[in-house]
């Protein structure tokens, strides 16, 4: 019999599938609900493409109060690679100050010291290895040549109106203004599923289901021993099953299967195996509003859509349609700690969520909450494993308002950099929609329409400590044996910027941890 069983092959099951064949010692089977990325998802703009396709499992929110009952979509990759198949491809290892935050809350053994020669030895950074960066790894990452002239411009202004920082932004803490590092290779989308699936998928020792959704999980007395399939099957392993299946998927099926909160299960009619009360709690995302401003010349990525440039990139892999889009970003702290608030420049006119197609030669600038104080939930819509979960964000509903104080001091700090050279000369207006609004709260509701999140769910089965904590700091599930939660709902809060490179390093650190839990399972 096999020993592991992953659900999920998104960033973490792939990168999971990758460290726990590398031996040959133990057989892996990997079960994914979704089949082979499409060609949309090599092409780096064409994340939006994606939206709602069959590759997407295109949830949406519950209405946000705290957002006049805005609700918002919620994209998540259902395929190979997760959301590593349709995210916009920054690669960032986030703040030092994300990771000894957690390990003071409860999680010992993930500060940065711990954690920063992961990301080193993860990463394949074109630009070479240096004692900060590492070149030689799976995770190839470069800065593509921008086809727009505005991210070089608006990294320019930026840094004019006062946000200078290091040469870049990875390997140490960060605040400053940068064009973006992508998961790149030869102009295309480099996945995780490229990086890390594909070739552990050439050993004898992994076994792969597509198309194959899970429905629950299958315990004997406390123990994990297998997964029913939606198709009737069933599928056992002898070691152990590790839950991959995303911040949304994995609360969702843990409940299904009878670990959660005890009266939500009951409502369901579901019988309590354990009572873990922060199933499904914890949700934190990046909220995001925007500006949005006319130019005066062409220089946006409106044609990126036109028949030409996507026979440019089929051709040559260059073009409007060879970097995803999101070329230029700036951090900055509103209260003098870490970085807490995150600019990103849209260099094209933002309309519905991104979904619909750009009219006018326009960019936004859009800031998010990078250090959230408000969290919502995922619960159980029904007990039936096809119904989406229910997804509440509950985006800036923190009572003191510190979120929206920060998003406030992000839309005032995009109107100077778009009021700031180069940039300003390019620049013809602000829309109607927000422009001469000055007072807070109006300039906060104003914004509104363009509210989304920046699709960065994180924290909902929580490792730490403390009666919400479902994970120990190993990734174990506190009150079942055989199991472990390793994907972005373990991670303890949302790191301050983009997670995917985040959710790589948790994954090869706790397939380590797996290994070695089984190890001593031997040799005890
Ligand atoms: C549109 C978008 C843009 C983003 N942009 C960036 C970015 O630029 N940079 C960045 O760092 N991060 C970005 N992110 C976030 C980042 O990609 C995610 O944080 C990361 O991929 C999460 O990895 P994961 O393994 O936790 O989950 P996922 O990658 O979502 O993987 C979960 C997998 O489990 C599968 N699954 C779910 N339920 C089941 C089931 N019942 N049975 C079987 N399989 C199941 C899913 O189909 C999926 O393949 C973006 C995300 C999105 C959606």
């Amino acid at each position: 019999m096999r020993d592991f069983i992953i659900v999920g092959a998104g960033t973490a099951g792939c990168v999971l599938a990758h460290e726990l064949t590398a031996s040959g010692r133990h057989e892996v089977l990997l079960i994914e609900a979704g089949g082979k990325p499409p060609l949309m998802s090599r092409i780096p703009a064409g994340m939006p493409k994606l939206f709602g396709t069959r590759h997407d499992w295109a949830f949406e929110s519950e209405p946000n109060r705290a957002c006049g009952g805005r609700r918002v979509f919620v994209p998540r990759g259902k395929m190979l690679g997760g959301c590593s198949s349709m995210n916009a491809q920054i690669h960032q290892w986030c703040h030092p100050a994300d990771f000894d935050e957690w390990a003071a809350d409860g999680a010992p053994g993930w500060t940065w010291v711990d954690v920063a020669p992961v990301f080193r030895a993860m990463e394949g950074f074109a630009g070479g290895a240096d004692p900060a960066r590492g070149g030689e790894g799976p995770m190839a990452v470069e800065i593509p040549a921008s086809q727009s002239a505005l991210p070089p411009l608006w990294v320019e202004a930026a840094r004019a109106a006062g946000l200078t920082g290091p040469a870049g932004y990875n390997g140490a803490a960060y605040r400053g203004a940068w064009l973006t590092e992508q998961a790149h290779r030869r102009g295309a989308r480099y996945s995780v599923y490229d990086a890390c699936l594909k070739p552990a998928l050439a050993r004898s020792n992994l076994q792969l289901l597509t198309s194959r959704p899970v429905e629950r999980l299958l315990f004997d007395g406390g123990r994990a021993v297998g997964v029913a399939l939606a198709d009737g099957r069933r599928e056992m392993a002898a070691r152990g099953v590790i839950l991959a299946a995303g911040a949304y998927g994995s609360p969702q099926l843990l409940m299904l299967s009878g670990v959660g909160p005890a009266p939500h299960l009951r409502e369901h009619g579901l019988a309590v195996l354990v009572d873990s009360p922060g199933v499904g709690r914890n949700l934190q995302d990046h909220a995001l509003l925007g500006l949005r401003f006319r130019l005066k010349r062409p220089i946006s990525l409106k044609r990126a859509g036109s028949l030409g440039a996507l026979l440019r990139w089929l051709i040559f892999r260059k073009g409007l349609l060879a970097t995803s889009g999101i070329d230029a970003f700036a951090f900055e702290s509103t209260d003098d700690g870490p970085a807490d608030l995150e600019l990103m420049l849209a260099p094209f006119e933002v309309r519905d969520q991104l979904r619909g197609e750009p009219e006018q030669e326009a960019y936004a600038i859009a800031p998010a909450v990078l250090k959230p104080r408000s969290s919502g939930s995922v619960t159980l819509r029904s007990a039936h494993a096809g119904e989406p979960p229910v997804i509440d964000l509950d985006l800036f509903s923190d009572p003191q308002g510190a979120d929206r104080a920060v998003a406030v001091a992000g839309l005032k700090l995009a109107r100077r950099i778009a009021a700031t050279e180069p940039l300003a000369a390019e620049t013809a207006a602000e829309y109607p929609e927000t422009a001469g609004i000055e007072e807070d709260d109006a300039l906060f509701e104003a914004a509104l329409p363009l509210l989304q999140t920046v699709y960065h769910p994180c924290g909902t089965c929580r490792m730490g400590r403390g009666p919400e904590a479902v994970l120990d700091e190993r990734l174990r599930l506190r009150g079942a044996d055989g199991l472990w939660v390793v994907d972005a709902s373990a991670l303890p809060s949302v790191p301050r910027g983009h997670p995917n490179a985040v959710v790589a390093m948790l994954a090869k650190r706790g397939a380590a941890m797996i290994l070695s839990a089984w190890a001593s399972d031997r040799t005890g």
